[in-house]
């Protein structure tokens, strides 16, 4: 039998290059597209090619042969990125997911999987730390908080109507806060649990206890590993589902519970001195009662297992950069 060929874009990001691994694991013909190679392993991807997916021929070229497209790739980070890059984000990520879906129109895709966000949900139901969490039918009427946010929603109904006019067979994950090793830690992309990750394994080092956390930590999210992720995506591909679907934890944790475990892990009693930063909205959690329906699944690895294995990944990186003590 012949192997599946699936094009995974923003193979060199995170999510993407683990998603790659898998599906070598599962058989596939893999090929990788970012504009950046991956930055802490080599890709197992049979093809990578290093291409800008705002530019439309690049696309051609990225869904040329394919079975199934991943589409992944994004220009994204943590709220310090997204909630100071509107028109940046807005406009790169339209161009690419246009790109992409046409392209893999022309190109005869039967399948393609778009990785959303809970950034599309209304900002009007996450106005306070205990929230309820969010349904797949809360998305409208629509207020997501941040361009990032609609561009997400309104690729979403790209690939309904894609799926309506065209017979294009498509899947919509909307990803609730990933983390895990080989993801950015720092620079300014970096998401709240491995940027804290990074503050208390530097606050370790120079044993100090003091580590900043954005406005009073009270905000509250939940936060899904990186392995449930993985197969949560993979089993989705396999369903028959075409709605969009929430894939992420349902445990909801203030951001200073998430220090505080993270400190825990470490073996330090974390200070906490709250500054003023981005927060983005103020409680938000995952409703799975869907994803339990449809892919009879749900992600398993607790917290603290997930943040065991983060950690001990970034306290490396940290202890191996020279950069240490430049940083908070
Ligand atoms: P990431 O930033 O690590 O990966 C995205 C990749 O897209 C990067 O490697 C980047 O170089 C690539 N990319 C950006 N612009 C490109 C371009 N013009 N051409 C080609 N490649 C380009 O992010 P991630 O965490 O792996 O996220 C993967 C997807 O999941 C993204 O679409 C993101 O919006 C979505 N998502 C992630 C989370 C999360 O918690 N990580 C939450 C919600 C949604």
């Amino acid at each position: 039998m012949t192997a599946r060929r699936a094009l995974v874009t923003g193979a060199g990001g995170f999510i993407g290059h683990h998603l790659v691994n898998r599906l070598k694991d599962d058989g596939y013909f893999v090929r990788g597209v970012d504009i950046k190679l991956p930055q802490f392993q080599d890709t197992r991807a049979d093809e990578f090619l290093q291409l800008d997916l705002r530019v439309w021929e690049n696309n051609l070229t990225a869904a040329d042969g394919m079975d199934e497209v991943w589409a992944l790739a994004a220009d994204m980070g943590g709220m310090g990125f997204i909630s100071a890059h509107h028109a940046e984000i807005l406009h790169n990520n339209a161009l690419i997911n246009l790109h992409t879906l046409e392209a893999a129109r022309q190109k005869g895709v039967g399948k393609l999987l778009y990785t959303s966000s809970a950034c599309i949900y209304p900002e009007y139901l996450q106005e306070g730390t205990d929230v309820a969490p969010l349904k797949e039918a809360d998305a409208y009427p629509a207020q997501p908080q941040d361009a990032y946010g609609w561009e997400k929603l309104v690729t979403e109904r790209l690939c309904m109507h894609y799926r309506q006019d065209y017979g294009m067979d498509t899947r919509i994950v909307r990803f609730h806060n990933i983390f895990g090793p080989l993801g950015t830690w720092d620079g300014g992309r970096e998401k709240a649990p491995a940027a804290l990750c990074r503050k208390i394994a530097v606050a370790k080092r120079a044993a100090n206890s003091e580590i900043e956390i954005w406005g009073d930590g009270e905000q509250t999210r939940s936060f899904c590993y990186i392995d449930d992720c993985i197969t949560g995506l993979v089993l989705l591909m396999q369903s028959a589902w075409q709605e969009p679907i929430n894939l992420g934890q349902d445990r909801m944790i203030s951001i200073n519970e998430l220090a505080d475990i993270i400190g825990g892990i470490a073996g330090l009693e974390v200070a906490k001195k709250h500054v003023v930063g981005p927060e983005g909205v103020r409680g938000r959690n995952s409703d799975n009662t869907l994803l339990r329906e449809v892919l009879n699944w749900e992600p398993k690895i607790s917290l603290e297992e997930g943040l065991g294995r983060t950690y001990e990944w970034i306290e490396q990186q940290v202890l191996s950069t020279e950069k240490v003590m430049s940083y908070t």
